[in-house]
């Protein structure tokens, strides 16, 4: 079993929460400035998270890292936390804790390990494998597997025939459905006919366009029919 959570299922700009998951309550998938918000609410214990995973460097996928670093010293944390994600994610961070609170890493209680994400990464009892999207910048999807089940996380940007791979045969697919009509981002449909061509169990659209009309979620059911819509903070077990 895998026990994903829906912390914020939100585009940059909207009334939802940044798009982030935790997945079993040890793994974060994304990284943006709600993340920490959502994980209050949900009640998750930030000394339990083992890894974070950014996607790609826009702020609503991994502007939150200072806060979350600094709320896990504030909670006492002091096992390692690793971060996962592509390259120059370690000169990132540490730019992000200086300009947010003039803090280093070298500071933090626990150690930060760096990995950025190769052909195949196996962590904390995982396996995790990399796909490259179409987005306006380098961007990563990710698939989780342990234990026979298997999640992918599209990450933004629209499909690619890696991400088909990537995604196949996944029993949970989550997806962005930004919906825009803008090369750089998939859409309801496009995420339906990915869904199709990998072969999954069930497709979650995140990251939908706040204007986005129902219309376009409907049009992807004829596509595909298992879409689940989820709203922040809902759970999903596969
Ligand atoms: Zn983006
Ligand atoms: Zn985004």
């Amino acid at each position: 079993m895998m026990e994903v959570a829906f912390l914020g299922v939100g585009e940059a700009f909207g009334a939802s929460a940044n798009t982030a998951l935790l997945v079993n309550r040890e793994l974060l998938l994304e990284c943006g400035p709600h993340a920490l918000l959502q994980l209050r609410k949900l009640g998750a214990d930030l000394a339990k998270i083992k890894l974070v995973f950014i996607s790609h460097f826009h702020g609503d996928h991994f502007l939150g890292l200072p806060a979350l670093l600094l709320a896990a010293r504030e909670d006492g944390r002091e096992e390692s936390l690793t971060l996962l994600g592509p390259e120059g994610l370690t000169r990132v961070t540490q730019e992000l804790l200086y300009l947010s609170y003039r803090k280093s890493l070298e500071e933090l209680p626990y150690e930060v390990n760096f990995v950025e994400a190769g052909e195949k990464v196996r962590l904390h009892g995982y396996e995790f494998e990399f796909a490259l999207t179409q987005h306006s910048l380098a961007a990563l999807a990710i698939s989780v597997k342990r234990r026979k089940k298997k999640l992918t996380y599209a990450g933004d940007g629209a499909p690619t025939e890696g991400l088909v791979k990537l995604a196949s045969g996944s029993d949970l697919l989550v997806a962005e459905a930004y919906g825009s009509g803008a090369a750089t981002h998939s859409s309801p449909v496009l995420a339906a006919q990915l869904a199709k061509k990998a072969k999954v169990k069930l497709l979650a659209l995140v990251h939908l366009w706040r204007g986005l009309s129902k219309d376009e979620v409907e049009k992807a059911r004829e596509i595909f029919d298992s879409i689940l819509v989820p709203g922040d903070l809902e759970t999903v077990k596969i």
